[in-house]
């Protein structure tokens, strides 16, 4: 039995993980995905009712009872599961439907669907890159972004977060001896909730001709004055060539992602990418209530509209409060820059019924510790009240309520 000695190792690396203060441990909700919520703190905590802060469930769509009719429907009609790859016999009418509808809403000519967003990063530029070809990427894209472009054999030029002196530099270099150019970046950064500048992405992919690509995770549904993404808010839709997004997010918060985009970049994924290859299809259940997510989101900007409502004020009533905010988004992080004390400030929240996550190092850089708030649009002004009451009270124990950045690093070190 070889695995007494590696048993051993494996105890040891797990010890280590504690050690650092890095183990992650799970919470388990005992209630649908909303925004209060039912948590389990194991191991032997009673339940407590919290409101949730952290969830990506931007438009309170996750437990609407359309979707879940929708469901249900899809169920009824099409089955559980498909039993195959997209290609041999997994590709339903409402598959194709799904791709339709999402190409419409973001105005692009084709979609192809994947299992996962994760996936279609995966997939997408090993399909349409080889190593005459280069990447050009923000430096903060997603991590399945950087595996996805770890499995092509392009060449790879990073530049500096949102630099776009940096990016044009980069461009330069890449113009060289490359055949085809392509910019890759978030719409918007999940850390820190900031966005793309896409028109003047555009702009230099004009100029020292790229193509542009944009993983809009964290926009689809809800950024821009019909919830189009990034590519709508900053007046660039016909611009972008290929938008890689996630259905697990504010579109109902179940699975799925697709890469939607120029028709034959979209076909050439058809053809090569691997996850859509060689994974099982999405199932007929998520597919049907996505579809139902996309009529309601296409027919009324209600619940984007109530998002950036609610967002606009608790951003106002946050920094009144005296907290350091950073971004312009639903993302709100409050920053604390401490490690110690995003985590106490998170456990003390969690005791005043608020549910919000500390991040720390090195999910975020040494220094920059933070509580990540997600505004929903399932949330009522008196939660976003609650919220700021908790916070209110909580910075004032720990005495930061006005202080800058630097009065705070200068109490509590970074
Ligand atoms: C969440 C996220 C993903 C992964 O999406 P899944 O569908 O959950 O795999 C990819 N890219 C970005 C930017 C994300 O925020």
């Amino acid at each position: 039995m070889a695995y007494g000695k590696v048993k051993a190792y494996y105890q040891d690396e797990l010890q280590s993980i504690q050690q650092e203060g890095l183990y992650k441990q799970e919470r388990f909700i005992h209630s649908p995905q909303g925004a209060d919520i039912s948590v389990e703190f194991p191991p032997k905590a009673p339940l407590s009712e919290v409101i949730n802060f952290c969830a990506n469930n931007y438009l309170g769509l996750s437990s609407h009872p359309e979707v879940i009719e929708a469901a249900h429907d899809g169920l009824k009609k099409r089955g559980y599961g498909m039993s195959s790859v997209r290609f041999i016999c997994g590709t339903q009418d409402i598959h194709k439907e799904l791709e339709q509808k999402i190409s419409t809403f973001l105005k692009m000519e084709d979609t192809i669907l994947f299992p996962s967003c994760l996936d279609a990063n995966g997939g997408l530029f090993e399909a349409v890159l080889g190593p005459e070809d280069a990447i050009i990427a923000d430096k903060l894209v997603h991590a399945s972004i950087i595996d996805g472009m770890r499995l092509c054999k392009a060449q790879q030029y990073p530049f500096k977060h949102l630099d776009m002196n940096h990016l044009e530099k980069k461009l330069i270099e890449a113009s060289e001896d490359c055949r085809h150019k392509m910019i890759v970046t978030d719409g918007v950064f999940s850390m820190d909730g900031d966005l793309a500048p896409l028109d003047i992405i555009c702009d230099l992919a004009d100029k020292y001709d790229a193509i542009v690509v944009v993983d809009d995770s964290h926009a689809t549904g809800f950024i821009g004055k019909t919830g189009r993404g990034v590519h709508e808010l900053k007046g660039c839709m016909d611009r972008v060539d290929v938008i890689t997004t996630t259905l697990g997010k504010a579109l109902g918060g179940a699975s799925g992602g697709c890469v939607s985009g120029r028709k034959e970049i979209v076909e050439l994924c058809r053809q090569r990418a691997r996850p859509y290859l060689f994974s099982n299809t999405m199932p007929p259940v998520i597919v049907s209530a996505a579809i139902k997510v996309l009529e309601i989101i296409s027919k009324s900007t209600e619940r984007r509209d109530k998002l950036e409502w609610n967002t606009n004020y608790f951003r106002e009533k946050i920094s009144a409060a005296g907290f350091v905010i950073k971004g312009e988004t639903p993302i709100v992080p409050v920053m604390l820059f401490n490690a110690q004390l995003a985590q106490d400030f998170s456990r003390d929240l969690y005791y005043e019924g608020i549910y919000a996550v500390g991040f720390f190092f090195p999910v975020v850089p040494k220094g920059q510790a933070r509580i990540r708030i997600q505004i929903s649009a399932n949330h009522e002004k008196e939660h976003l009240d609650k919220a700021i009451n908790a916070f209110t009270k909580t910075g004032e124990k720990y005495g930061i309520l006005g202080l800058s950045k630097n009065e705070i690093i200068e109490k509590y070190g970074s």
